[in-house]
């Protein structure tokens, strides 16, 4: 009954134990998964990864896109490549796409200009397809929501691991987007995001862990490094106290929010 929206399967931190990792998430009710690319080089390791994993009552879907961080090791051709992905069937969003201005070496002028042309060139590509997108933003709300003006995506899509002011966060929804809650959310210095959570409407969130990374503070406190998607049951637990209502409602309103914009059916819920 959960869905992780946003998980890096594929992730060579899991080469060596990912039956157990896909094991552990199904006994922790996760029956679902998102799993975004952020290099061309991965494309084809995604694509296999999803195949092995996916299953009638546990579904692995890929999204296929170019990361932000990642924009400086491509060429423009790239951007041609992506779309024969983006195109299949199989390809259920574009992603993950979007800004990041965290490191001083992706603010370099010309690596930031190359990281709007790569999202914008991504968020058209999403509507040629008809598909809705991935956003990973980091340091950057102003200049997404400027992007996000010049080219709306029709499909909407899913802002990952969503940090940001809450005018922000009102503007994304009423361009059709969902808010990725994460292990940023089980902080005990995400006062703002916590309150975010509490007063947003519940048809604005999906659950995710970005696992391997974001790992939630209590597993960090416990000297674990790797996420994986069993543990996206912490941010259910804080969604829920936050909200005051029962695991399930969380489980369920969130993994039916995914499926609404991912556009798939969910028969396995
Ligand atoms: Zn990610």
């Amino acid at each position: 009954m959960l869905m992780d929206s946003h998980c890096h399967l594929d992730a060579e931190a899991f080469d060596h134990d990912r039956d157990a990792v896909v094991l552990r998430a199904r006994q922790a009710g996760v029956n679902a998964m998102l799993v975004p690319a952020y290099s061309c080089e991965h494309f084809e390791r995604l694509e296999s990864v999803c195949c092995r994993y996916n299953r009638a009552d546990f579904v692995v879907w890929p999204a296929w896109g170019i990361h932000p961080c990642y924009v400086n090791q491509h060429k423009e051709e790239a951007l041609r490549q992506l779309e024969t992905w983006v195109f299949r069937p199989d390809c259920v969003a574009v992603g993950e796409i979007g800004l990041d201005r965290y490191l001083p070496e992706l603010r370099e002028p010309e690596v930031w200009r190359k990281q709007q042309y790569f999202l914008r060139y991504q968020l058209d590509l999403a509507n040629r397809a008809g598909k809705p997108v991935v956003i990973h933003v980091r340091h950057s709300y102003a200049e997404l929501m400027s992007a996000l003006r010049h080219c709306p995506v029709a499909a909407g899509g899913i802002v990952h691991a969503y940090n940001g002011p809450e005018d922000v966060a009102w503007a994304l929804i009423d361009a059709g987007f969902l808010l990725g809650l994460g292990g940023v959310l089980t902080q005990d210095s995400a006062h703002r995001l916590a309150d975010l959570v509490a007063r947003l409407p519940l048809s604005a969130m999906v659950l995710e862990t970005d696992a391997p990374d974001m790992l939630p503070q209590s597993l960090w406190r416990q000297g674990l490094r790797r996420h994986e998607p069993a543990w996206i049951v912490e941010v259910q637990a804080k969604v829920a106290a936050l909200r005051g209502i029962s695991l399930d409602a969380v489980a369920l309103a969130t993994s039916a929010n995914a499926l609404r914009c991912l556009n798939q059916r969910g028969s396995f819920i």
